[in-house]
């Protein structure tokens, strides 16, 4: 479904995704982990067309996507889902969730497929007619969420789902996405919350200072000491620095 190979993402003399290279089967869930200022964003920002790498192929559905703009990419079937979720505050969250379909003409479905994503989060139907600015950050989480699927993707892009929720609120949004999952979407999550990504991911990427510094299945990374190094390695140094 995708595939990356030695993508390179710069902001001037910045490098904040080096050399990073995977792949996506159909129907997998993929998680890239890392601190702070490790790529992750960029990465997903790239991917989505939203920046414009400075090397390396992104293929989608086995087309070169690389130099394609954002919009022709949601109406191909990729659709992000930014850190701090981007709602609009001042619309309703009907609204909101009739943006995320703006690229579509087949009406009677996105009838059924917003009837969907209110039953995938029912508290996004009581508040139907609601401002937007009143759903806590839970809600516009899952939002944001929705209005992605209603450009019906087939890959979803998830920056950073769980932060600053609640625990309980992070069960309710990985549920949709094991959910979305099941539906056949394909989806690549980017996390700081190492276990929520673990649990959630087939396979799971460590990034570090731009590059992947470990990869596996998230089973088979949990609790090892390599990861650790990894992973909590990064976060030191990160710190340090
Ligand atoms: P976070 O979890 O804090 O969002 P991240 O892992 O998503 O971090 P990025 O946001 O992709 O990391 O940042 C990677 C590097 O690129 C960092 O050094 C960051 O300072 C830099 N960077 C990100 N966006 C810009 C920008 N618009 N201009 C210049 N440098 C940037």
């Amino acid at each position: 479904m995708l595939k990356v190979v030695d993508l390179n993402v710069a902001y001037g003399s910045i490098a904040a995704v080096r050399g990073v290279s995977f792949d996506i089967a159909q129907g997998e869930i993929v998680a890239v982990i890392g601190p702070n200022g490790a790529g992750k964003s960029s990465l997903l920002l790239a991917i989505a067309g939203l920046i414009k790498p400075r090397s390396g192929a992104i293929e989608f559905a086995g087309k070169n996507i690389a130099s394609k703009q954002a919009e022709i990419l949601v109406s191909e079937g990729v659709s992000l889902v930014p850190e701090g979720r981007h709602i609009f505050g001042s619309l309703t969250v009907a609204e909101n969730l009739a943006l995320g379909a703006t690229v579509r003409r087949d009406w009677p479905q996105i009838a059924s497929d917003t009837e969907r994503v209110l039953a995938m989060f029912p508290v996004l139907k009581e508040r139907y007619r609601q401002r937007a600015n009143k759903l806590s950050g839970g809600e516009q989480q899952m939002l944001a969420i929705g209005r992605a699927m209603l450009a019906r993707p087939r890959l979803l892009l998830l920056d950073e789902p769980s932060l600053g929720l609640a625990p309980l609120v992070v069960n309710q949004v990985y549920q949709a996405i094991l959910d979305l999952r099941q539906s056949g979407v394909t989806v690549l999550v980017v996390e700081q919350n190492v276990s929520r990504a673990l649990a959630a991911a087939d396979r799971t990427h460590v990034l570090s200072f731009g590059a992947i510094a470990m990869s596996g299945k998230s089973t088979e990374l949990a609790g090892t000491a390599a990861f650790d190094a990894a992973y909590f390695g990064v976060s030191r140094e990160a710190g340090r620095a």
